[in-house]
C-alpha cells in the first residue's frame, strides 16, 4: 500500500487529469461495461479489459477495496449500438441453429476463458441482463414518473429533448446526433424525436417472434441495451459511484444514454470519473465484428503465442493511445516477456543456491519502486512502468552487487500485483547441469548400495535448492519451494 501519492485519473467527462478522490472512506466503486455474448471477444475488445484490470490492481495495490461489478449483455443489443437492426444474440442464434440460452452461455464461458488466461480479475459482481428484468422495469417506471419515457405501440423511449444535459460526455452537437438517428424514425413513426433511444421494445413487429421476453407495464417485451447498465450499476454501487470505464465507442451512444437515464431517474449524478480506452486498430482500421476485421485470443493461441504475451503488448502503450497490431510488434512483446522471465527465472534460482545468506549492507530498492508507481499513479503510464522496470533488470545486471536479489525479486512481484504479467508463476524447468550430474552419480551409488554417501549427495542436491523424490519408476529431481 503506497498512499504517500496521488493518482490521477483522465476524466472523460471534464476532458482533464483529475486527482482521484474516491467518493468513500475505503472502498471504490467500479463498474465496467461487459461483453454482448454473441460471439468471440476480438483482442481489440480484450485491451478494454486489459486496461480496466490495470485501474482495479492499480487501485488495489494503492490500498483501496474495490467493487467491481461488470454486466453480461444477453439480451437487447441490436446489431447498431442504437436501436436499429436486429438482436445480435438472436440472430446469432438463427444462423448457428442454437437456443438464444445456449448462445449466451457458450460465449460467456468463452469470455471467462479469455479474461482467465489475460490474468484479467474477474468482477466481483458479473451478472447478466436477463437476470436483472426486475430492475430493469422499475428504472423504467421511474423514468415515466420524471417525464422523461413515453410510450409507442412498438416500443417505450427516453424522450432526449426533455434531459437538457444530454450531451455533456461526448459534447457533440445535438444535430450531429440527430442524422446519426436519422433511418431509425422511419421504423417506428410515432418516435417523436429521431435522436430518442429505447428503453423496452414491445413483442411486436419486427420483435414479434423475439425469443426472449417478459412481462412489462408495457406489454411483453424485452429491454433496450442501455438500460441494464444503468440498472445493475445503481442496484450494485449505489448513485453516485466512483468510476465508470469502457472503450471509447461507448462515449456518444451506450454512455451517453446510461448517464440520461441514470441521472433522469435520480435526479443527481451518476458517475464521478468517466474512463475510456482506445482502440487497437488492425491494418490502420478499427477491429470490429461488424466489419469482419478481427482477431480472437484462440487466433494468438494457436500460433504460439502466450496470452500474456498480448497483455504485454497492451501494456506497452498507454491506454488512450490507439494501438497499431502487428504480428511483427506481437512476436516483440512475447520476446521482452520471455526475457522478463528468464530473469525471474534466474534470480529465483540464486536464491535457491544462497539460502541462508545474509545479504545485509546492501541498500534497498526504494528508487525503482517509487518510480514505478509514480508512472501507474499518472494515469495508468504502463509504457513507463514497464520502462522501470527494464531499467532495474539492467542496472542489476550491469552491477548484481548492488542489490539483494531476494529484493529486486520481491519487487518485481509487487509490482507484478498491478502489471499482471504472471511473474510468480515463472517456473523453472531447467535443471543445472551440476545438479543432474549429482543426480547420476547418487543414482550409480544407490545401485553399488551404497546409502551413506548416496544420502551426502542428496544432502548437497537439497542444499542447492533442488529435491529428489525417489519412487518404482526412478528418482526425479525437482526444484525446492519453500
Ligand atoms: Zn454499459
Amino acid at each position: 500500500m503506497s498512499r504517500f501519492l496521488k493518482i490521477y485519473l483522465y476524466n472523460t467527462l471534464t476532458r482533464r487529469k483529475e486527482v482521484f478522490r474516491p467518493l468513500h472512506k475505503n472502498w471504490v466503486g467500479l463498474y465496467t461495461c461487459g461483453p454482448t455474448v454473441y460471439n468471440y471477444a476480438h483482442i481489440g475488445n480484450l485491451r478494454t479489459y486489459i486496461f480496466e484490470d490495470v485501474l482495479r490492481r492499480t487501485l488495489a495495490y494503492a490500498g483501496y477495496k474495490v467493487k467491481h461489478v461488470m454486466n453480461i449483455t444477453d439480451v437487447g443489443h441490436l446489431t447498431s449500438d442504437a436501436d436499429e437492426g436486429e438482436d445480435k444474440l438472436e440472430k446469432e442464434a438463427q444462423q448457428e441453429k442454437k437456443s438464444v440460452w445456449d448462445i449466451a452461455e457458450f460465449y460467456t464461458s468463452a469470455f471467462l476463458n479469455d479474461i482467465l488466461r489475460l490474468n484479467i480479475k474477474r468482477a466481483g459482481v458479473l451478472t447478466p441482463a436477463t437476470k436483472n428484468i426486475k430492475q430493469q422495469i422499475a428504472l423504467i417506471e421511474k423514468l415515466f414518473r420524471t417525464g422523461l419515457a413515453y410510450e409507442t405501440t412498438q416500443a417505450v423511449y427516453f424522450n432526449v429533448s426533455e434531459f437538457k444535459t444530454y450531451t455533456k460526455l461526448s459534447r457533440q452537437r445535438i444535430d450531429e446526433k440527430i442524422t446519426a438517428a436519422r433511418a431509425e424514425v422511419i421504423q417506428d413513426p410515432e418516435k417523436r424525436n429521431p435522436r430518442d433511444f429505447a428503453l423496452w421494445f414491445k413483442r411486436t413487429g419486427k420483435f414479434k417472434n423475439h425469443a426472449l421476453h417478459w412481462p412489462s407495464p408495457w406489454g411483453d417485451g424485452f429491454p433496450g441495451w442501455h438500460i441494464e447498465c444503468s440498472a445493475i450499476s445503481t442496484a450494485y454501487l449505489g448513485q453516485p459511484f466512483d468510476i465508470h470505464t469502457g472503450g471509447v465507442d461507448h462515449i456518444s451512444v451506450h454512455h451517453t444514454n446510461e448517464i440520461a437515464q441514470s441521472e433522469g431517474a435520480f435526479g443527481k449524478p451518476m458517475v464521478k470519473y468517466w474512463m475510456h480506452g482506445e482502440f487497437l486498430l488492425l491494418d490502420q482500421a478499427r477491429m470490429g465484428k461488424s466489419v469482419g476485421n478481427f482477431i480472437t485470443l484462440d487466433t494468438l493461441v494457436k500460433k504460439g503465442i502466450n496470452p500474456l504475451a498480448f497483455r504485454y503488448l497492451a501494456l506497452g502503450a498507454h491506454y488512450r493511445s490507439k494501438l497499431n497490431f502487428t504480428w511483427e510488434s506481437l512476436s516483440a512483446a512475447q520476446n521482452s516477456l520471455e526475457r522478463l522471465y528468464d530473469f525471474v527465472e534466474r534470480l529465483s534460482g540464486l536464491l535457491r543456491r544462497n539460502l541462508d545468506s545474509d545479504y545485509r549492507g546492501f541498500a534497498s530498492i526504494v528508487k525503482p519502486r517509487k518510480n514505478f508507481e509514480k508512472a501507474i499513479y499518472d494515469d495508468l503510464d504502463t509504457p513507463k512502468a514497464l520502462s522501470v522496470l527494464w531499467n532495474l533488470i539492467r542496472d542489476y545486471n550491469k552491477k548484481p552487487v548492488r542489490y539483494q536479489p531476494r529484493e529486486v525479486l520481491k519487487l518485481l512481484f509487487d509490482l507484478d500485483q498491478v502489471l499482471g504479467l504472471g511473474l510468480k508463476d515463472v517456473k523453472s524447468e531447467k535443471i543445472p547441469a551440476e545438479i543432474l550430474q549429482l543426480a547420476e552419480k547418487r543414482e550409480a551409488l544407490r545401485k553399488e548400495k551404497k546409502w551413506q554417501e548416496a544420502d551426502h549427495i542428496r544432502k548437497k542436491i537439497l542444499n542447492a535448492g533442488y529435491e529428489i523424490k525417489d519412487s518404482p519408476q526412478g528418482s526425479q529431481i525437482k526444484e525446492r519451494h519453500n
